[in-house]
């Protein structure tokens, strides 16, 4: 499959939106990002990289940190994780606070804020510092040492999380986080301020798309099954309250953030990775999700 070629083609189609969509302004130091940019990167099992626009520039990689630590979380609990955390689309914004309550503090998924939370909560239980070992996860998988969180994006975030801190406040009510809640947001919002590229995110999640195996080592990470559990989340939760509309129209499991990145796959065969800061009202790229859907459009490779 010619993807340079695809890419290039997905660009032309999609200048007219390009810059068109709000740049999130909730956590102040977002909203200084210009909505201009646009990179994808294409990066397969056997190593080939393709990639376009800005796909070497790293962004703000927010929600998509919560595919990594939930990767990170299953290798530290195994399926005990499943007690703390559910497996159902929200149908409500990623921040509700609603369902927690009829939920008895056990939120509808990992990939919405209150499961993020828990996830961090897990790893401030098995690291010392938990934000260094989710860069150093991510700089094995992308395969390089020059990742980082934005302490200034992190303390920013820190600085208005009032809806997270009531969402980890109440959790703990029921018992659901054990550390303490100032502890638990400082590491969930220096995950949500790790900086990467198109390029370095579509290689970091090969090993997704390749049944849990890394595929430059060969290194398992996760079993198959695990892998296989956690593309289905992504196509039913991964895309906020949109993922219903994203699973139609693009069909590929994915996870996106407010950064204005989407992350997906295709399994047995590639990462894909679109950054475009401008975002439709549920919170995906909008240009983003164009892109991607234009992508499954020209390659008829989607998981359906
Ligand atoms: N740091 C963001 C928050 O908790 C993540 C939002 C997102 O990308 O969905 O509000």
């Amino acid at each position: 499959m010619d993807y340079s070629a695809i890419l290039h083609e997905i660009r032309e189609r999609l200048a007219p939106v390009i810059g068109q969509g709000r740049v999130a302004s909730y956590i102040p130091e977002l909203a200084t990002v210009s909505p201009q940019h646009f990179g994808m990167a294409v990066v397969c099992i056997d190593g080939t990289v393709h990639s376009i626009g800005d796909a070497d520039v790293p962004f703000s990689i927010q929600s998509i940190s919560k595919l990594f630590t939930l990767v990170m979380a299953l290798q530290c609990e195994g399926d005990a994780l499943w007690q703390r955390i559910g497996r159902e689309p929200s149908g409500n914004p990623f921040n509700s606070l609603v369902q927690l309550e009829h939920e008895h503090g056990k939120p509808r998924n990992p990939f919405i804020n209150a499961g993020a939370l828990v996830l961090s909560d897990i790893l401030c239980t098995r690291y010392a510092v938990p934000e260094t070992a989710v860069v150093e996860f991510l700089r094995k998988l992308a395969g390089h040492e020059n990742i980082h969180y934005d302490r200034r994006v992190a303390k920013s975030e820190r600085d208005t999380a009032h809806r997270n801190a009531a969402m980890a406040y109440f959790m703990k009510s029921f018992g659901n986080l054990k550390n303490p809640v100032g502890q638990v947001l400082d590491a969930y919002c220096r995950h949500c301020a790790i900086e990467m590229s198109c390029i370095d995110l579509a290689r970091a999640v090969t090993f997704l798309a390749n049944h849990g195996v890394l595929p430059r080592s060969g290194e398992r990470l996760l079993t198959a099954s695990a892998a296989k559990r956690l593309n289905a989340l992504m196509l039913t939760c991964g895309t906020y309250d949109a993922a219903g509309d994203f699973a139609f129209r693009v069909g590929l499991p994915a996870k996106s953030g407010v950064g204005g990145g989407i992350l997906a796959l295709v399994p047995g065969e590639c990462g894909v990775c679109v950054w475009s800061p401008g975002l439709e009202p549920s919170g995906n790229s909008l240009a983003g999700s164009l892109a991607l859907e234009t992508f499954t459009t020209l390659t008829g490779r989607s998981i359906f």
